[in-house]
């Protein structure tokens, strides 16, 4: 057994840290300062603009196929860099990426919605979630029905991240009621704001926020089907399962950082005449939150290679989603309690992170529908405890 990263893999993750420290930390004050006014920490052009600084570096389409100019890495390397992005708070990613679920355009629809979006000049939205329809997914009602040679689309969904900024939306709708969703019932379809759909921002306590998205009437071409009619959901699935390490691999980011900082604030305040660190109370939670990070690193990496081999990552990106979120969850709060009055103080970006990282636990499959998987697995026997 082997737990070291290759020579590559450690080039690539450095050069990703070196851009990352260079590039983007500094913008983190201006980026804290514009948000207390409400307002984006980083504005899309100069997103873009950042992007495609990386892009001279080699970074431009983590998981982008080589055809369409990505560099199509490994879900190992790909994990490693999702952590490095996680160490700055500054909403950067890099570019050159689409959603998955975008490859099975037909080749009409890839020159249309895929190459344009990875090439930064669309952006998209995947709604499958509705007011009804969350952990449940396989009740959405989001009607379609069809209408000579095009579709009709009538309903709500709710929670749709870049749901206001998105120019087209990637909707699950019901097109055969009677079947299900599950077994067929559901179509997937790329539907322009301009054909008529529109977006409503929701507050959350995180930075930015979803969108619900109306349709009421809305017309779609038959042309604009994602995939076969009836496949739509299994789309979906397959869309909020392939990435599932990658959540726990930003998770790593924060706390490895977040960690960090409760050291040195931990070697240099100084109470009852000595440093706070010398207090056991202090250097337990120091100790806890190293372990945990520890562990879910490997459980993220263990879930990327997984992926590597071709194998199915359900159970292992399960656990590493549903540890990894926990994971950073109790460490901010660690690091937020050693800080003191000034960890709950917008002068530092801890209770930024304490809130940003509550959605770790809720989004992409909340803890409980991880927990639902993994148990499942073990007793249908699809997983052995212990096995390797
Ligand atoms: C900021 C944000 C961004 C999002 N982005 C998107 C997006 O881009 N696209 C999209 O389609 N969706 C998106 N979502 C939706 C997200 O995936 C759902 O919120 C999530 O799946 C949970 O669904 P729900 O909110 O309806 O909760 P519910 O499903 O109503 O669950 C409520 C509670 O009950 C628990 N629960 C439910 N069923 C069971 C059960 N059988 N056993 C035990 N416990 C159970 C849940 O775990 C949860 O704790 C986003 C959500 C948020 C908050």
């Amino acid at each position: 057994m082997d737990f070291s990263l290759s020579d590559e893999e450690r080039a690539i993750r450095d050069t990703a840290r070196q851009f990352i420290t260079r590039e983007v930390v500094p913008l983190e004050l201006e980026a804290l300062r514009r948000e207390r006014a409400h307002r984006p920490g980083l504005e899309p052009g100069e997103l873009r603009e950042l992007q495609l600084k990386a892009k001279k570096f080699g970074f431009w389409g983590l998981s982008t196929p080589a055809e369409y100019g990505g560099m199509d890495l490994s879900a190992v390397l790909q994990s490693l860099i999702v952590t490095e992005t996680g160490r700055t708070f500054v909403q950067f990613h890099f570019g050159g990426e689409a959603d998955n679920i975008l490859y099975h355009c037909n080749d009409e629809q890839k020159r249309e919605y895929l190459i344009p979006t990875i090439e930064g000049d669309r952006i998209s939205c995947f709604a499958i979630t509705e007011p009804g329809a969350g952990s449940d997914a396989a009740n959405i009602k989001l009607s379609a029905r069809r209408d000579g040679d095009d579709w009709v689309l009538n309903g709500e969904k709710t929670f749709i991240t870049n749901g206001n900024d998105a120019d087209f939306a990637i909707v699950v709708a019901v097109t055969d009621p009677e079947k299900g969703a599950r077994r067929g019932g559901a179509t997937a379809f790329l539907v322009d704001r301009a054909m008529g759909w529109r977006s409503e921002f929701i507050q959350t306590m995180g930075e930015g926020g979803p969108a619900s998205l109306v349709f009421d009437d809305v017309r779609v071409p038959q042309r604009n089907i994602l995939g076969e009619v009836g496949q739509g959901f299994e789309l979906g699935m397959t869309w909020i399962g392939k990435g599932r390490y990658l959540i726990p691999s930003h998770a790593l980011g924060i706390a490895e950082r977040a960690l960090g900082m409760a050291l040195e604030y931990a070697n240099t305040r100084e109470t009852f005449g000595r440093r706070i660190g010398e207090n056991q109370a202090i250097q337990w939670m120091l100790a806890d939150s190293e372990v945990e990070l520890e562990a879910a690193r490997w459980l993220c990496l263990r879930a990327a290679w997984i992926v590597d081999q071709g194998e199915d990552p359900r159970h292992s990106s399960s656990m590493a989603k549903l540890y990894g979120a926990g994971m950073v969850n109790r460490v901010v709060d660690r690091v937020l309690q050693i800080h003191g009055g000034m960890g709950y103080t917008r002068e530092l970006p801890i209770e930024r992170w304490y809130r940003q990282v509550r959605l770790m636990r809720i989004y992409e499959g909340t803890d409980e529908m991880q927990r639902l998987i993994i148990a499942r697995d073990l007793l249908r026997g699809y997983t052995k405890v212990g096995l390797i």
